[in-house]
């Protein structure tokens, strides 16, 4: 039993079973023994690889579509640039050499960082050196100042709670204790506001997610877009929740979710609709259509930028950079499962690569 699979356990024991939301936060940041809290999970020696992680042309990409619209906006200074759950800081320290050439650019950027892991910050401060970024527990403490923002494989980090329908009602997914091990089971039905909508599309027996989180997050961001600037949101989901997607990663393998408490990753698929909602309720904001990854990449011009580096290689490092292309773009790898949603200001011209 892992050391947080103990105090889960006790805990349940003592206060009666938790939400899935309450039980994933717990695995992923609890001070102590949680996921992100202990270690760097990413790259081959981890548990998962993520897209900037897998080639330097992800974020070179995104840098120079961010830049574009900076000068599209008229070259707002100064201007934040910020990225929520870093990881390595690799997708920032690469956004950040591939516009090293757009004049103003870089005196015109101050560099924010929102990371919940102090193991993870300083993993991030040695690869953005010599830049130094302010670090944010959450985004609330963001500067008011026009931004440009980048979210990839953040939002799928963020707890979910499950509801299964009944009748006209929903029973949430609990965690629990049964033999001393920790497993899921069903509260009693009750009625949910927020799912009301749900009762037009789902049946008896169907499981909806929601990300409580997601929307709050969403709208502080978008109030500083809304000055200018824009959000981009990178992630693995679709539109309008549907099934079970709750996912426990170890060693690059999925492991049952509640086996291993805080020792493997866990995540779950983004619903792109309340994010987008966003644009609604906060005035002057537009949303982008939902893109798939691999269309994006492949407007931005990761084609001929493969060919361009592809040029340079021989052998071994030529083969892993072609598989790499493949694995960012192709339907069949991250090209149609992630998917691409920015929201800007509703004057502005769209973002490069989101468009029908
Ligand atoms: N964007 C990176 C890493 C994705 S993993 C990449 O593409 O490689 C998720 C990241 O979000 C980690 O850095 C993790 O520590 C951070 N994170 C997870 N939940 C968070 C929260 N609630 N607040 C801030 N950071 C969080």
């Amino acid at each position: 039993m892992t050391p947080l699979a103990r105090i889960l356990t006790d805990r349940i024991a003592a206060a009666g079973p938790m939400t899935v939301a309450e039980t994933m936060a717990e695995c992923l940041l609890h001070p102590e023994h949680g996921y992100y809290a202990t270690r760097d999970p990413f790259g081959q020696g981890g548990d998962f690889t993520t897209a900037p992680e897998i080639s330097q042309m992800f974020g070179e990409l995104i840098g120079l579509a961010l830049a574009q619209v900076w000068l599209d906006q008229g070259a707002p200074s100064p201007v934040a640039l910020v990225e929520l759950g870093p990881g390595r800081g690799t997708l920032m320290a690469d956004i950040l050499r591939a516009t090293r050439a757009v004049p103003g650019f870089h005196a015109a950027v101050q560099v924010h960082l929102v990371e919940a892991s102090a193991t993870l910050r300083r993993v991030q401060a040695e690869t953005v050196a010599p830049t130094r970024p302010d670090w944010h527990d959450t985004a609330e403490t963001l500067p008011d100042l026009p931004s440009l923002i980048v979210a990839n494989e953040f939002f799928d980090a963020l707890p979910i709670r499950q509801f299964q329908r009944a009748g006209g009602a929903w029973r949430e997914r609990m965690v629990g204790v049964r033999d001393g091990a920790l497993t899921f089971g069903l509260s009693d039905p009750a009625p949910v506001g927020v799912l009301a909508h749900r009762l037009a599309d789902t049946e008896d027996g169907d499981l909806v997610e929601i990300c409580p989180a997601a929307g709050p997050i969403a709208e502080t961001l978008a109030r500083r877009v809304v000055r200018g600037g824009a959000l981009l949101v990178i992630d693995y989901g679709g539109w309008h929740s549907r099934g079970d997607t709750l996912q426990a990663i170890k060693n690059h393998a999925p492991v049952p979710p509640l086996t291993d408490p805080g020792d493997a990753d866990l995540t779950a698929h983004v619903d792109f609709e309340p994010l987008a909602a966003v644009a609604r309720t906060v005035p002057g904001l537009q949303a982008s259509p939902l893109v798939p990854q691999g269309v994006f990449l492949e407007r931005l011009g990761i084609t001929p930028r493969a060919q361009a580096l592809a040029a340079r290689l021989t052998g071994a490092a030529l083969e892993s950079h072609i598989a790499a292309h493949r694995r960012l773009t192709h339907p069949d790898e991250m090209g149609s499962l992630f998917k691409c949603l920015a929201l800007l200001p509703q004057a502005a011209a769209p973002f490069p690569g989101l468009t029908q």
